[in-house]
């Protein structure tokens, strides 16, 4: 059940207000039945948030950074002490097992707090010029209005991974959370309501008709920025979109994760990260392994230790307290599963473990599936698989498997396991990611610049870089 006073209205210039377009089914994925309704937004309301986030863009800028700092702080705080309603709520509409929620209600409160710390340690340079006559000095300005999409795989950390750099930096924003998941991003927006974001600061519209209600918003001169979280295929559109009106871009897109273990890893170790690198949020993650490459040496101790652990997880609704392994987002998901194992067991993989049939019917299951000896030609060497189905590719040197993980136009977060972390460390800079996690299968943290190479994206959100994303350089030369 819905809990109480969760919001269902978008908010538009501090009202919860309904859309042009009539109302979108918000549904959960453990059952596959509604759960509530949100507004279809029409380009009416774009334009009333691009308005009211426009009107509020200087005024927000002018409040001191200690006060948008404060307003961070304070949302951070809420957060908190709701966290395990945000919690409830992310479990039904999007169908991740409690722990993986809760976890994540604090991962993304973490973001204001962070930025809170960041919003007053903005700083510009004061250079003498090498000819000694004039000062070359900077501000940084903060870019503007910003539009934000998000993905539903973290409803909440991916808000607040964009929210809380851009208010800390001075900008106002419009934030359009996936179609799937809106209820999460709707209570973020009422709880930065709550801790003193003025009206018009934060915007959240909602719709499952994205593409033409985004290139709209694009194509207004108000914003200044397009910040985007999803898949390579739509972060492509929107690059191409964003061209038209040089609209600063950052782009956190899809991933092909691989998980190197060498013939001197610890395999204690390296099963506890394979399990929170494969399994944390059932797979869906963007830093989630897609192909283990594993020393020929070790593969088959691995394969079994890794299979039995992935064989004990509990399945089912993710609001349920035993639950390890939530169902799929919906049964698109569930299909694309069958049709990449089905493929890898086609050309020459094992399943060691996973029976499609041993899961609960009437939602979106898939079990935690574990496929061995999978070939190169297999789709699922090159596709994000987004789910709980691990495949293990046989190496028999470091240098195989690197050239192996770095076939991929992918290139966001891998992971090397070895006693011997000066090789690890070497291999880490040959390997073509953003982000590497020695001996960890767990990378995500508020202080650390998170993104990907290739085509997994530009830009960095987090850490020190993230506020970057939301700021402008400009140059005062001043003649002394
Ligand atoms: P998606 O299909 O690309 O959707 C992401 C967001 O874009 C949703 O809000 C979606 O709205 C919207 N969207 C879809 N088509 C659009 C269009 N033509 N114009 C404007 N917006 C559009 O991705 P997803 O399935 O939600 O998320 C999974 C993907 O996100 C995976 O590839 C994953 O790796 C990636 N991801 C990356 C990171 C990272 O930090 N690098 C983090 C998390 C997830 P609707 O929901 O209404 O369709």
């Amino acid at each position: 059940m819905l809990p109480a006073n969760t919001p269902t209205r978008m908010l538009i210039n501090g009202q919860w207000v309904g859309g042009a377009e009539g109302e979108t089914e918000v549904t959960d994925p453990a059952t596959n039945t509604t759960i509530t309704t949100v507004p279809r937004a029409g380009q009416a309301d774009a334009l009333a948030a691009i308005e009211a986030a426009h009107r509020a863009q200087p005024l927000w800028a002018a409040r001191a950074p200690r006060e948008r700092g404060e307003v961070l702080r304070r949302a951070f705080e809420l957060m908190i002490e709701r966290r395990e309603e945000i919690a409830y709520l992310m479990s039904l509409e999007n169908g991740k097992a409690l722990p993986d929620a809760r976890a994540e209600v604090t991962y993304a409160a973490e973001f204001f707090r962070w930025f809170s710390e960041e919003a007053v340690r903005i700083s510009g340079e004061n250079r003498t010029a090498p000819s000694g006559a004039y000062s070359i000095v900077t501000n940084r300005l903060p870019v503007g209005v910003c539009y934000l999409i998000t993905p539903w795989n973290f409803p909440a950390a991916m808000a607040t991974r964009k929210i809380g750099p851009a208010l800390a930096a001075g900008c106002t924003v419009i934030l359009k959370p996936a179609s799937e998941t809106p209820l999460t991003a709707l209570v973020v927006a009422s709880i930065l309501q709550e801790a003193g974001a003025d009206p018009g600061v934060v915007n959240v519209i909602t719709s499952d008709q994205p593409g033409p209600i985004s290139e709209f918003i694009m194509h207004d001169d108000r914003v200044r920025k397009i910040s985007f979280t999803g898949s390579t295929q739509v972060g492509k559109i929107l690059l191409k979109q964003a061209a038209d009106k040089v609209l600063r871009t950052s782009m956190e897109l899809g991933g092909n994760g691989p998980f190197i273990v060498c013939d001197d890893a610890d395999l204690d170790l390296a099963i506890d990260g394979a399990m929170l690198a494969k399994m944390r949020n059932g797979g869906q993650a963007c830093t989630a392994v897609n192909r283990f490459f594993v020393h020929e040496s070790i593969a088959d101790e691995f394969a079994k230790r890794l299979s039995a652990r992935m064989a004990q997880l509990v399945v089912g609704a993710g609001t349920d307290e035993k639950t390890q392994l939530g169902p799929m987002i919906n049964i698109k998901a569930v299909e694309k599963m069958n049709s990449l194992v089905n493929d890898a067991l086609a050309k020459g993989a094992a399943r060691i473990l996973g029976d499609p049939d041993g899961v609960p019917v009437a939602g979106c299951y898939y079990p935690a599936t574990v496929l061995d000896h999978v070939t190169s030609a297999a789709e699922i060497m090159n596709e994000e698989v987004f789910g709980p189905v691990a495949a293990i590719v046989r190496v028999s040197s470091d240098e195989q498997a690197l050239e192996l993980a770095n076939r991929t136009d992918y290139g966001l977060a891998g992971y090397i396991f070895s006693r011997d972390v000066g090789k690890a460390l070497r291999l880490a800079r040959r390997l073509e990611v953003g982000m590497v996690g020695i001996n960890r299968g767990l990378l995500s943290d508020p202080a650390a610049p998170f993104g990907g190479l290739k085509e997994s994206g530009m830009g960095r959100e987090g850490g020190f870089e993230g506020i970057e994303e939301y700021l402008e350089t400009q140059y005062v030369s001043v003649t002394l």
